[in-house]
């Protein structure tokens, strides 16, 4: 792969660069532009994406997306990530959405899709359950054929921000007899469903990001069916997303950095560590880590761009960048010294106080979307060629 932009990636990338500057609210009120209300900004953001296609800029232009080439994805999401801009599509973009293109009636594509552009619709994910999560397959919650409708009983777990959510896209067991990737079934199900009931999850950094998911005789049309019945296991594994390909973690790694570095002088000196050698050798260290995490997510753009789908190498990458992103985590706490342990963001020392919350976070990515071990486990077996 050519590192280097070819001249109509050049092009491309000054003109989301200037998107960004025209729109992205942070980047006006940085410009101090006058903006009537901050709703209003965010209104006319989304608004300017839309009209590019740029909310899904994956999917074709027939479903509101921009038909975009891996290459200009990747150049896309990296001035985002430059700019931290957040995704605005939230896991019904991300995840559902190719699902539904690939899957879904006509009816479900039109009923779904443009409220999901919209973001009049959130989406959780309802795959995990209490006694399946690295082995999914195993999953338990069961749906029951009863006229046009079925009835679900069991639970989920784990389901980000399902507190918020409106609508659930999830794996069932429709036929527990069958062998255990056999006889899964993937439902559309609105949350106000009377059944369900969702309690928020407090995580160890102390915000409530998840929660569990309870469904008591819950009722769902048989057309909410995605895909086949007992066919739902396939259906969810083609859940691919080539838009996250992990370049905007990569490149968030050196932001970070980067950030770190110049916020360190606001903490008076003796309070820091950074003119110690251990403090010096571990940046270096990690500054090049963030460069392999890079050079990782290139790889999987490339295999992209040539129409392979990456297997072992997505592991590589996910598990490089989220365990790197522990160690700058530990880095982070160490080069503030003491006031790494400061909770309080509001401190003139910010970025110090946001350590200690920083740290613990930075354990949810190692085991969200497959833990490190699992990722290991693939590398091991699918890259390497070992034994299961
Ligand atoms: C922040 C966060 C957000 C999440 N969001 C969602 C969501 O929106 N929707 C959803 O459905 N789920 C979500 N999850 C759940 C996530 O997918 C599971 O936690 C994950 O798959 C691990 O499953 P588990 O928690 O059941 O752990 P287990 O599978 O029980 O694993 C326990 C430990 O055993 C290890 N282990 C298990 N099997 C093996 C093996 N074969 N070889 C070696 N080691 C093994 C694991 O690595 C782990 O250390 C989220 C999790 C987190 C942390």
């Amino acid at each position: 792969m050519d590192l280097k932009d070819s001249p109509s990636e050049a092009a491309f990338r000054a003109e989301v660069q200037e998107f960004v500057g025209a729109h992205w609210p942070p980047a006006r009120s940085a410009k101090s532009e006058p903006t009537t209300n901050m709703k209003d900004a965010w209104d006319s953001w989304r608004e300017a994406l839309t009209e590019k296609g740029w909310i899904a800029p994956a999917w074709p232009a027939e479903y509101g997306g921009a038909g975009m080439s891996v290459k200009d994805q990747f150049v896309l999401n990296e001035v985002f990530a430059e700019n931290s801009v957040m995704n605005i599509g939230g896991l019904g973009v991300m995840m559902l959405g190719p699902t539904l293109i690939a899957h879904g009636t006509e009816e479900q594509k039109k009923e779904h899709i443009p409220r999901m552009l919209a973001g009049e619709v959130q989406w959780a994910q309802g795959y995990s359950e209490p006694g399946s999560g690295s082995d999914l397959a195993s999953l338990q919650t069961r749906a029951v054929r009863d006229g046009d409708e079925f009835v679900i009983n069991g639970q989920k777990i784990w389901t980000t921000m399902g507190h918020t959510a409106d609508w659930m896209f999830m794996l069932t067991r429709t036929d527990p007899d069958a062998p255990k990737h056999r006889g899964i079934s993937y439902f559309l199900l609105d949350l106000k469903s009377p059944g369900v009931s969702i309690r928020p999850l407090t995580t160890m950094a102390n915000n409530q990001f998840f929660s569990e998911c309870f469904f008591e005789d819950v009722r769902v049309p048989a057309s909410n069916a995605l895909g086949e019945i007992d066919r739902g296991w396939y259906v969810g594994a083609t859940t691919l997303d080539f838009e996250r390909s992990g370049i905007g973690n990569a490149v968030g790694i050196q932001r970070s950095l980067n950030r770190l570095l110049s916020s360190a002088q606001d903490v008076p000196e003796e309070e820091t560590t950074l003119d110690k050698h251990s403090t010096r050798m571990a940046f270096a260290d990690r500054f090049i880590e963030a460069n392999v995490a890079k050079m990782l997510s290139y790889r999987i753009i490339s295999m992209q761009d040539h129409g392979q789908i990456p297997n072992y190498e997505a592991s590589m990458s996910k598990l490089f960048v989220t365990e790197l992103n522990q160690r700058i985590a530990a880095l982070t706490l160490k080069a503030y010294g003491l006031y790494g342990t400061m909770w309080d963001t509001k401190r003139k020392e910010a970025q110090a106080g946001g350590a200690a919350g920083g740290y613990l976070n930075a354990v949810q990515a190692t085991i969200a979307g497959g833990t490190s071990e699992i990722q290991r486990n693939i590398i091991a077996t699918r890259g390497l060629g070992l034994p299961r």
